[in-house]
């Protein structure tokens, strides 16, 4: 029997492409992996369609008002859960749970997985970031452990396999692309647009993702993943930006060695090793081509201009809820520029207000961590209104 794989967010970018890592390694390596449920929140046409392609036993459905339709359009057999709760739900039971949800909604679906021992191969860092002391609980339990699919991260977890422990790690350099608005300066970017924002150079992701690159929260985001996922202080985590994107991350030992992952930008490729880990999947994704590849260029992000990276070292360095007030506060702003409602510049204005109004409070419980993200986001809704045009 193959390895059974739980997909939540499968209609997403990371979702349709994980589904393509499994059918070409099942292609070299026939019945390797099994796709035993499949969820998503709303796009119940594309959900039932991938069901009637890889049969899974079980597909969820967040919304509950498209349960009936989703029902008749599945293969006779399969069972259908549906609402709150039915995208946790499939999390459970399987070897590998691969959460592709968007945003702290992914924050069930990591608890269940790692409650139920499986293994999770995280694309949403949201969920870890807000969640982090309710993570690392869940983390405890026999078998459950995390491989990162966020392609920084995985680069990271594949250069400290190496051999080496914590102890020999000096420091973790996280690349950046820099976005579409790298080297622009503050004048610059007064009135940019959506669809400028949208328009990231090296990396085809999701619109929350995109523009998260373009503010340099994301990475802001990722130095708390890493911070997280490998236990490294603050102070030995940095962010250089890279734009070609072709080296994913790096580990500078004691010694002072370096070693890094190279590979052009495809997220299949972290996604096989997530999946695969700790053999890796028999198909190449992203290899290089050493007779086309010439440069590789580094530089230091531009702090001032993109006030969201700091803002999110200020939020991990104090810790408790801290973090999930930064991560929901940028939510709301990001959806808020997405509908026009605020200039891009505003987003992190929206952050900074929310996180000097920020108070701490006891994060041990799931639900302790959706209260602070709710009080966040009603503090960051009444902020916006400051940053309407
Ligand atoms: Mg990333």
């Amino acid at each position: 029997m193959g390895v059974r794989v739980s997909l939540v967010g499968s209609t997403g970018s990371i979702g349709t492409q994980t589904l393509d890592v499994l059918e070409k390694v099942n292609a070299q390596d026939p019945g390797a992996y099994e796709v035993a449920a499949i969820g998503a929140y709303r796009s119940v046409t594309q959900l039932a369609e991938q069901a009637r392609r890889c049969r899974p036993e079980r597909v969820a459905i967040g919304d509950a008002s498209l349960a009936a339709e989703l029902e008749d359009a599945v293969p006779t057999g399969t069972e259908v859960l549906a609402g709150e709760g039915a995208l946790a739900e499939i999390a459970k039971g399987s070897d590998v749970v691969v959460n592709a949800v968007v945003g702290f909604a992914g924050l069930p679906v990591t608890v269940a997985a790692l409650r139920s021992g499986s293994r999770l191969a995280l694309a949403n860092k949201e969920s870890l970031v807000a969640g982090g002391p309710v993570v690392q609980k869940a983390m405890g339990v026999n078998g459950a452990h995390i491989v990162p699919v966020d392609s920084e991260h995985c680069a990271v977890h594949q250069c400290l396999r190496s051999g080496l422990g914590e102890r020999e790690v000096a420091r973790i350099v996280l690349t950046a692309s820099g976005g579409p608005f790298r080297g622009r300066n503050s004048d610059d970017l007064e009135g940019v647009s959506v669809n400028d924002a949208l328009t990231h150079p090296t990396w085809n992701m999701g619109p929350k993702i995109t523009i998260d690159s373009s503010t340099l929260m994301n990475k802001g985001l990722e130095v708390i993943e890493a911070h997280e996922l490998f236990g490294i202080d603050y102070d030995r985590i940095e962010v250089v930006v890279h734009p070609q994107s072709i080296v994913h991350s790096m580990v500078e030992f004691v010694d002072g060695a370096t070693i890094a992952q190279l590979s052009y930008p495809d997220m299949r490729l972290p996604i096989g090793y997530a999946i695969g880990y700790p053999a890796r999947v028999p198909v190449p994704f992203g290899a290089l081509d050493w007779t086309k590849l010439s440069s590789l260029d580094f530089g230091v992000p531009d702090r001032s201009v993109f006030r969201c990276l700091d803002l999110a070292y200020t939020a991990g360095r104090t810790g408790g809820s801290a973090p999930a007030w930064l991560n929901a506060a940028n939510e709301v702003a990001v959806e808020a520029f997405l509908g026009g409602e605020i200039p891009w510049k505003s987003i992190a204005s929206v952050v900074e207000k929310v996180l000097e109004s920020h108070e701490q409070t006891d994060m041990s419980l799931p639900e302790e961590v959706v209260e602070a993200d709710h009080e966040a986001r009603s503090r960051a809704v009444a902020v916006l209104n400051q940053f309407r045009p």
